[in-house]
């Protein structure tokens, strides 16, 4: 008798997989869930060749496939026509936080449950979006550049850069990785702090934040919900993009949008390099109407090698603080995602089914969750 399958795609590791073991989302470590998955009777088939559909190892074992992992590092785009092409696809897991890559209207069509590790890397985002907005303001990749290349031209650098104190700093979406941001912004005494979601902070996380600027800053009020996105950004002296990419957040930062921008403003974007048009970006900041864009990710992944991000720049050679898609998979990160999905494998092996609450994207032919845009439930 066949074995039920699992399908596991990561990104590949090579030998820093081998010297590194704590890169167990790197294929060569598989999560070091293969024991495991194993032990329940089921075919472990782990790959990184995914792309491009319909040629891949991907569409060679989806037709088999019961449960599918991947994560929004080196997504498996599980698009509509592959599902279509998966007839005993039950679970789709993300390991990380972020599920767009799977088509999630068709998965509820064919009531595939998807479910990823909320809040593996929520730290470990916010982080990064505080060291890309640090990376901008000071104007840190031609220094850095201009260190380690035997140069010293001081004014070159110091003419576009900036304190963070006392500047405005808007968030579109306070969830959890948003509301990070926030109580971590609280530390640089800023003018003010504005946020953007449908779903509002509870009171108790507002006075958090009003009490900590109040206790370290003196400023009371620090925190202020804008209820239009537009008034929100032509305030902002730098804007973080929070939310998740869904039919409503897809190409949201437009050239219209941007526009809005106040002209020298910075944008850092750690969602989901969907969510901003990539070519508009670009323009605005080569034509310096933003000072900076920075991030980690990018549509598709991999980035095409002439992706407009990768070579995007103001007149002074700054503004882009792009990295390849890591903020979530640091070595902490990918501890706490692999043992998320080892705990809902377990839930799924054993048939228990209680997974917790907030890992469930969609199940039984519906969303979960409220995060993944506004829609009345059915
Ligand atoms: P979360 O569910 O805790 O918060 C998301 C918030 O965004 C919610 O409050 C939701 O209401 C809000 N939102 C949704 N659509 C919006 C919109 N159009 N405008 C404004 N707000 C909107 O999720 P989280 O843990 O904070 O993660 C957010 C996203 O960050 C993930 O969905 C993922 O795309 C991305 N992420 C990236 C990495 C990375 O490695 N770069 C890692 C983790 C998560």
């Amino acid at each position: 008798m066949t074995k039920p399958k699992v399908l596991l795609v990561l990104y590949e590791g090579g030998h820093h997989a081998k010297e590194q073991p704590k890169l167990l989302g790197a294929i060569e470590n598989e999560l070091g869930l293969r024991k495991f998955i194993e032990d329940h009777g089921y075919e472990l088939v782990s790959t990184i060749d995914k792309d491009p559909e319909p040629h891949s190892k991907v569409d060679q074992e989806l037709p088999d496939a019961e449960i599918v992992i991947s994560t929004p590092f080196f997504p498996l785009y599980l698009t509509r026509t592959r599902i279509a092409k998966s007839p005993n696809l039950k679970i789709a897991i993300t390991a990380g936080v972020g599920s767009d890559h799977v088509d999630l209207d068709a998965a509820n069509e064919r009531n595939i449950s998807v479910l990823e590790v909320t809040g593996s890397n929520v730290q470990s985002v916010a982080e990064h979006a505080m060291m890309t907005i640090l990376t901008l303001v000071r104007n840190f990749v031609p220094a850095h550049d201009y260190a380690v290349n035997g140069k010293w031209d001081i004014a070159a650098i110091a003419r576009d850069e900036y304190d963070l104190e006392d500047k405005v700093i808007a968030t579109v979406g306070a969830g959890r990785i948003g509301y990070r941001i926030l109580e971590r912004l609280i530390a640089f005494n800023p003018k003010k702090l504005l946020y953007y979601d449908y779903q509002e902070l509870p009171a108790d996380a507002i006075k958090k934040l009003n009490e900590a600027s109040k206790l370290f800053n003196g400023v009371d009020n620090i925190v202020e919900r804008v209820e239009n996105l537009e008034d929100m950004v032509s305030q902002a002296d730098i804007v973080t993009i929070n939310c998740p990419l869904h039919d409503n957040s897809r190409g949201l930062f437009n050239k219209d949008l941007i526009a809005k921008m106040k002209k020298g403003s910075y944008l850092v974007n750690t969602a989901r390099g969907a969510i901003c048009v990539e070519q508009d970006v670009a323009d605005a900041v080569n034509s310096g109407h933003l000072a900076g864009y920075g991030g980690d990710v990018w549509y598709p992944q991999p980035a095409p090698k002439d992706h407009p991000w990768r070579s995007m720049k103001n007149a002074n050679g700054g503004g882009n603080a792009m990295t390849p898609h890591i903020s979530g998979t640091s070595l902490d990160a990918q501890a706490r995602y692999a043992a998320g999905v080892k705990q809902i494998l377990t839930e799924y092996f054993n048939k228990t089914y209680k997974y917790r609450p907030q890992d469930v994207i969609c199940i039984d032919g519906d969303y979960a969750t409220k995060a993944y845009g506004q829609r009345e439930k059915k």
